[in-house]
């Protein structure tokens, strides 16, 4: 496939359907997805970022990114994972076996979010195949999670600031990371997206 084919404008995506996805080995979220996205960010001459990796899930597209975690020794994000994952965590500056699983809408709503312990030669472990398979049937079913205090809400909710879609307790103050200091709405209006 040369570039020569692809008119201006034209995008490229990697799409798996979500049956296959969750079968395969979270190595392919790696090396061999890279691969892939760097033949295609060369074919197309488009500059790739994580709209590009999408799963479809009953006929919908959610993006994607997959991420093995790294941190400094001794650092509070080793603190954290330490702390939730205990003694089977392990990993540092060159490497871990905490990944982290995003998804979003094609509307760029944030769907999903987690870290959870896999080795890459292993498949997906299945609780968080079952979450983020339940955020894309919440989304299709025009639902979604708070961005902050996690309840199930109705599409569009009260609220977003960049990626984070909030309820109307989190976006007005009522409750969440911004209680009582004006909520989420007083975050994003103060936002200059610059
Ligand atoms: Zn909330």
């Amino acid at each position: 496939m040369s570039s020569d084919n692809w008119p201006g404008g034209m995008l490229a995506a990697l799409i798996i359907p979500w049956h296959a996805a969750k079968n395969l080995k979270t190595c392919f979220f790696g090396k061999q997805l890279k691969e892939l996205r760097v033949a295609l960010k060369v074919a197309t001459r488009y500059e790739y970022d994580n709209s590009h990796d999408r799963f479809e899930y009953m006929g919908l597209e959610f993006p994607f990114s997959f991420h093995e975690m790294t941190w400094g020794i001794g650092s509070e994000l080793e603190k954290t994972y330490r702390s939730k994952f205990g003694r089977d965590c392990h990993g540092g500056p060159n490497g871990s076996n905490v990944r982290m699983l995003n998804i979003w809408s094609m509307n760029q709503q944030k769907i999903h979010e987690e870290t959870f312990l896999c080795e890459w030669a292993g498949p997906l472990p299945d609780g968080a195949v079952s979450a983020a398979e339940a955020a894309m049937l919440r989304f299709y079913n025009k639902e979604i999670a708070c961005s902050d205090c996690g309840d199930v809400i109705p599409l569009p909710g009260a609220g977003r600031y960049f990626a984070g879609v909030y309820c109307s307790g989190c976006w007005e103050g009522t409750k969440g990371c911004y209680r009582g200091k004006g909520g989420w709405k007083k975050t994003e209006s103060e936002e200059t997206y610059d």
